[in-house]
């Protein structure tokens, strides 16, 4: 599926732009979140927090992440889950050159080298100009491309990762009328979408689900949220 690149908004300062412009201004931009997110009592971590780049397949799709440089892969593995990814509590890992990061320490499926544990600190496995995957469910995969872009120049309690901009929901029409789509069939062939009324028509016989702002739409049984 080809998608148009796509703009997104810094939600905090409300600055627009492109990923590149996007990437250029959170670098930069010192307006701190507004309500601090984690867990209560945190304190700020001493050392600056990282700028994380994430982009989908297709790449219309992305986030930019303000992530404490004590958080863990796993807090980033939570954040994606919970703005793109989650369906049926699939495993997921992040793949770093010939090291993986996973939840299971000695999984039987495993190849290749022994992989690592996702509770890591962020700040040991993100260096400038390394690019990390992160694989979501190993049977209807969604791959990401992560990338650190450099320190946060705003201060983020510990352990936290914070959604701090993301693309646009890219625009689809209904395949049947031109209408905006509602929901996109998994049974027809690759990706068709329906407005609201033609949905009902077509639903009888087909299994739908929602257009939503996410990479993952209409894979496995992936409903949503999906980025705001
Ligand atoms: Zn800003
Ligand atoms: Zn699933
Ligand atoms: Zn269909
Ligand atoms: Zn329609």
């Amino acid at each position: 599926m080809r998608i148009p690149p796509t703009r997104g908004t810094r939600t905090r300062c409300g600055y627009t732009g492109t990923r590149g412009v996007l990437r250029k201004h959170l670098a930069d931009c010192s307006e701190p979140l507004a309500h601090r997110p984690g867990r209560p009592g945190r304190v700020p971590a001493d050392a600056p927090g990282l700028l994380i780049e994430v982009v989908g397949r297709p790449k219309a799709y992305w986030l930019f992440l303000g992530v404490a440089n004590d958080a863990k892969l796993t807090d980033i593995d939570a954040l994606l889950r919970a703005t793109w990814l989650e369906c049926c509590d699939h495993l997921s890992e992040f793949v770093v050159g010939r090291t993986r990061y996973t939840f299971v320490s000695s999984p039987t499926f495993s190849f290749g080298p022994r992989p690592q544990s996702m509770h890591i600190q962020v700040g040991k496995v993100f260096r400038p100009g390394v690019p990390i995957e992160h694989q979501y469910d190993f049977g209807s995969t969604t791959v990401l491309d992560l990338s650190l872009v450099g320190p946060l120049p705003i201060a983020l309690p510990s352990r936290t990762a914070a959604l701090l901009a993301n693309n646009v929901a890219p625009d689809f029409a209904c395949g049947e009328c031109g209408h905006p789509a509602a929901s996109v069939c998994v049974e027809c062939d690759s990706p068709a979408f329906l407005c609201a009324v033609c949905s009902r028509r077509h639903g009888r016989g087909h299994m739908l689900h929602r257009v939503v702002n996410s990479p993952r739409m209409g894979i496995c049984g992936y409903d949503g949220p999906g980025a705001p």
